[in-house]
C-alpha cells in the first residue's frame, strides 16, 4: 500500500522493512568474555594499581570507608591508560540531575604540550571533581542562576566504564552532583546518604543478634523494566509520541490484549534480534541482564537484571534505558518507556525489588525454611511493615509524576493506595505472633503437577499477588508502583530511609528491653513484633487490590489514597517527612522542599507540552482530515440530490457534529491553557490537573470518534492497531 499522507507512507515503509544485513556475528566473542569488558571494575583495578592503593579503594567500595583522596593521581593515571587502550579520546563525568535523566559533560584527554603538539592528560583532580555549569538543571530554588556553580564528585562505588560509539569511545565516570554549598542537586547523593543511614541502623540490629563483624549492610535492588517497541516510521508520524512519549489521540483498536496471546509468547524475530544486541551492549557495561519476555500488552516487553547494590543498580538502570532506546533505533524501532503510551492498553511500570544484606549475613529478608524461628528475619520484615504503614504517603509521593497518573489506579496497575502483600505463610506467622507467639510455619508442601513424568514441585508457601503495590516475593519486597520511565533512585532513597528509621526504633526498643542480656532477646522480640503488628498490621492486605471492596476497606483502615501527583506531592512538605530525612542526614529541609518544587514544576511543564500538542494536532492534522471527508460527503449528497436521489445524510450529520465538537473543545482547551492557575506552584499544578487535563480529554474524545468514521485514506495518524500489530 502506498499513499500520500504521513500515516500511509509510514505503513508502506514498515511493511518494506529489511533486517540489518549482514547480521552481527555474535559468536565471535562469547558473552562470558564480553561481560564487564568495558568496565574499570575491581579486577582491572587490581591489575593496574599498586597494592596499597587497590586495598584502600576496595575498603571504600566494600566497607564504606572514607575515600583517601591522596591516591587520586595514581588511580587517574591507571584509568586513563586503560581507557586509551580501549580507544577513548574523551572522558565524561556522568551525573543524575533531578530531571530523572542522565547528564554527561565530555572533556578531551588531549591538552597542548606548549610546543605545537599535544599530550594526553588526566589528573587526579579531574577524576575526583568536575565543574559542569549547573544553571540549566533544576535546583528548586537551591541555587539562583547567578551562582551557577555545581560540582560533580567521583563515586568510586559505581565503576567507571567505556561508552562505545562507531566514531570513538568515551570514558564515563559516575559522579554525584552538588551545589557549591554542598547541597544535593541530584539523585545519587541522597541515595548514597540513605544507604549509609540504613547500614548504621542495620548494624545495631545485627549487634543485638550477636553479629559484630562490621560487614557493611547494603540495600539491594533489582529493577524490572517494562517498555513498548514500535516501528520508527509510526513513531515519527506521531508528533505526540516523539514529543511527549505517549499518544494523546487514538481510538481503542478492535483487537487489544483480550486474547492474552502476547504475554510470554514467542518473541518476534526483529524484537529478539534487538534484544540480543541490547543485552550484549549491556553485558559489556557489566549490567547483569538476566530475564527477557513479552509483557501483557501487544508490543510490550520486559527486561530484568540480577540485583546489585542499590547505587550500582540505579546507575545501571539509567544505562539500561539509554541502551534500549539507542539499540532500538538500529533495528528501525522506537523504544517507549512512558508509563502509558497507549490509553486503554496496559501501561508500563518498573517493579523495583528491594532487600538488604551483607557479605557475611547474606540476604536479610530471606526467611529460611522456618520463618517463625528466624527472629532476625522477622525483625527486618516487621521494620518494613512498620515503615510502609508509617510512611505510605511518602512512598506514594516518590512515584508521583504526570506519566504515572495515567497508570496508578487504572485497572491493570497497582492502586494509589499503598498496602503490603505478605503472602499466606508470613501473614500467618505474624497473626500467630499477634495472638501470643509463633509456634509453626505453614510448611512448604509439595505440589502434585498431575503428570507422572514431571517431578513434584516444591510449593511456594507464599503465593503471588499481582495487584499489590508492595509485595513480599519470597526473599525481598517488590515495589510495583514505580513508573517505567522514572529513575529508581527516589523510590530507593525513600525505602532505605524509612526502613532505617524503623530499624532505629526497633534497635532502641530491643536495647532497652534486653539491657545487653542476650538471653532476654527472644521475649523482647516477641513483645516488640506483637506491638508493631498491632499498630501497623493494617497496611497488610493479601486480597485483590483492584477491587472496589478494597478501596472501601482501605479507607476504613485509614490508609491514604492519594489519587494524583498533585494529591501526593505535598507529602514532601509535611513536618514528618522533612524531619525524617533531616534526622538521617539524607536530605536537609531545603533539599526536601526543593524537590517538591521541582516535581511540581515538572508536572506543569509536562502537561503544558501535552496540551499544546493536543491543540496543534487537533488543528493541523485531525480537523483538516475531518473536513476533507465532510466535504466529500457533502459533494456526494449534493450530486445525488441533483439527479433526484435522496441520500441518507446520517454520516454527514455525524461528521459535522463531531467536527463542531472538535472545534469547540479545542477552543475551550486553548482558553484554559491561556490562563494561570494561581500564585503558588502547587495552585498552578492543581489548575493543570483539574482544568487542563480534562479539557485535553474532551478534545481527544471528539478526535477518537472521528477516527472511527473518517475515511481511512484521509486519517493522518497511525492507529493503535497499526502501531501495536504491524511489526
Ligand atoms: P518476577 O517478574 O517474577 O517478579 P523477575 O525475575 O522478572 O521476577 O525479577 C525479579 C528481580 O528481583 C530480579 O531483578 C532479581 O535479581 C531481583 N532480586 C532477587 N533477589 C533480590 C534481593 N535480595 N534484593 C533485590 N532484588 C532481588
Ligand atoms: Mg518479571
Amino acid at each position: 500500500m502506498s499513499g500520500s499522507n504521513s500515516r500511509l507512507q509510514a505503513i508502506s515503509a514498515v511493511t518494506n522493512y529489511k533486517p540489518l544485513s549482514p547480521p552481527l556475528n555474535f559468536s565471535e566473542t562469547p558473552s562470558s568474555e564480553l561481560f564487564g569488558s568495558n568496565v574499570f571494575g575491581l579486577a582491572e583495578m587490581q591489575k593496574r594499581l599498586p597494592k596499597n592503593v587497590f586495598k584502600s579503594l576496595k575498603r571504600t567500595i566494600e566497607r564504606g570507608e572514607k575515600l583517601d583522596c591522596s591516591m587520586a593521581d595514581t588511580v587517574a593515571s591507571a584509568i586513563k591508560s586503560w581507557a586509551i587502550e580501549k580507544g577513548a579520546t574523551h572522558y565524561a563525568h556522568v551525573f543524575y540531575p533531578l530531571t530523572g535523566l542522565t547528564a554527561e559533560k565530555h572533556d578531551s584527554f588531549l591538552a597542548p604540550d606548549g610546543s605545537g603538539g599535544a599530550v594526553t592528560e588526566f589528573s587526579g583532580s579531574a577524576l575526583i571533581q568536575g565543574e559542569p555549569d549547573a544553571s540549566s538543571f533544576p535546583s528548586g530554588g537551591i541555587r539562583a542562576t547567578f551562582e551557577a556553580r555545581g560540582y560533580t564528585a567521583w563515586d568510586v562505588t559505581s565503576p567507571a566504564y567505556i561508552l562505545e560509539n562507531p566514531n570513538g569511545t568515551t570514558l564515563c565516570i559516575p559522579t554525584a552532583f552538588v551545589s557549591w554549598t554542598g547541597e544535593a542537586l541530584d539523585k545519587k547523593t541522597p541515595l548514597l546518604r540513605s544507604m549509609q543511614a540504613l547500614n548504621a541502623q542495620a548494624q545495631r540490629i545485627l549487634k543485638l543478634f550477636g553479629h559484630n563483624d562490621g560487614a557493611m549492610v547494603s540495600s539491594t535492588a533489582g529493577p524490572e523494566q517494562e517498555y513498548f517497541l514500535i516501528d520508527r516510521n509510526f513513531y515519527f508520524a506521531r508528533p505526540d509520541l516523539y514529543t511527549s512519549g505517549r499518544t494523546l489521540f487514538g481510538a481503542k483498536p478492535p483487537k487489544g490484549q483480550e486474547f492474552e496471546d502476547h504475554y510470554f509468547g514467542a518473541i518476534p524475530e526483529r524484537v529478539l534480534a534487538f534484544m540480543l544486541e541490547a543485552e550484549r551492549e549491556m553485558f559489556k557495561l557489566g549490567i547483569p541482564i538476566k530475564t527477557r519476555h513479552n509483557e501483557v500488552a501487544p508490543a510490550q516487553y520486559e527486561i530484568a537484571p540480577i540485583f546489585e547494590t542499590a547505587n550500582v543498580a540505579t546507575d545501571h538502570q539509567q544505562l539500561t534505558m539509554i541502551t534500549l532506546r539507542r539499540v532500538a533505533e538500529k533495528y528501525g524501532m522506537a523504544c517507549l518507556t512512558h508509563e502509558k503510551p497507549f490509553a486503554g492498553v496496559n501501561g508500563s511500570g518498573k517493579h523495583v525489588n528491594w532487600s538488604m544484606g551483607s557479605s557475611t549475613q547474606g540476604n536479610m529478608l530471606d526467611p529460611g525454611s522456618t520463618p517463625h524461628s528466624n527472629m532476625q528475619f522477622l525483625v527486618v520484615c516487621a521494620a518494613v511493615i512498620r515503615a510502609v504503614h508509617k510512611y505510605a504517603s511518602l512512598l506514594r509521593a516518590v512515584v508521583a509524576h504526570a506519566g504515572n497518573d495515567h497508570r496508578l489506579g487504572a485497572n491493570e496497575a497497582p492502586p494509589a493506595i499503598i498496602s503490603i502483600f505478605l503472602g499466606e505463610q508470613l501473614a500467618d506467622v505474624f497473626e500467630q505472633i499477634k495472638a501470643g507467639g509463633a509456634k509453626s510455619s505453614k510448611g512448604k508442601g509439595m505440589m502434585n503437577v498431575g503428570v507422572d513424568i514431571l517431578p513434584a514441585l516444591p510449593k511456594d508457601a507464599g503465593d503471588r499477588n499481582r495487584t499489590s503495590p508492595f509485595a513480599f516475593t519470597g526473599n525481598r519486597f517488590e515495589f510495583r508502583a514505580v513508573g517505567s520511565a522514572q529513575s529508581i533512585a527516589g523510590p530507593l532513597v525513600a525505602m532505605n530511609t524509612i526502613v532505617a528509621e524503623s530499624l532505629d526504633f526497633m534497635a532502641t526498643e530491643l536495647e532497652k528491653a534486653t539491657g545487653g542480656d542476650a538471653a532476654k532477646l527472644p521475649a523482647a522480640v516477641q513483645t516488640l513484633l506483637k506491638d508493631i503488628y498491632d499498630k501497623h498490621g493494617a497496611v497488610v492486605f493479601n486480597g485483590d487490590g483492584y477491587s472496589d471492596a478494597w478501596h472501601q476497606e482501605a479507607a476504613k483502615r485509614g490508609l491514604p489514597n492519594l489519587k494524583t501527583t498533585i494529591d501526593a506531592l505535598p507529602t514532601l512538605r509535611t513536618p514528618e517527612v522533612i524531619a525524617l530525612f533531616e534526622k538521617y542526614n539524607v536530605l536537609s529541609k531545603r533539599e526536601t522542599e526543593s524537590r517538591m518544587d521541582i516535581f511540581l514544576e515538572q508536572y506543569v511543564k509536562t502537561v503544558n507540552v501535552e496540551a499544546k500538542l493536543v491543540i496543534e494536532m487537533s488543528k493541523t492534522m485531525i480537523f483538516p482530515a475531518a473536513i476533507r471527508y465532510q466535504g466529500e460527503l457533502a459533494v456526494t449528497c449534493a450530486n445525488l440530490k441533483a439527479v433526484g436521489y435522496t441520500f441518507d445524510t446520517n454520516t454527514l450529520d455525524k461528521v459535522t457534529a463531531l467536527v463542531k465538537d472538535l472545534q469547540d473543545s479545542t477552543a475551550a482547551l486553548e482558553k484554559v491553557s491561556s490562563h494561570h492557575g494561581g500564585s503558588s506552584l502547587l495552585e498552578e499544578a492543581q489548575y493543570y490537573c483539574t482544568k487542563i487535563v480534562p479539557a485535553m480529554l474532551a478534545v481527544r474524545k471528539a478526535a477518537d470518534e472521528l477516527e472511527g468514521i473518517v475515511a481511512d485514506d484521509h486519517w493522518p495518524l497511525p492507529t493503535y492497531q497499526e502501531m501495536l500489530f504491524i511489526k
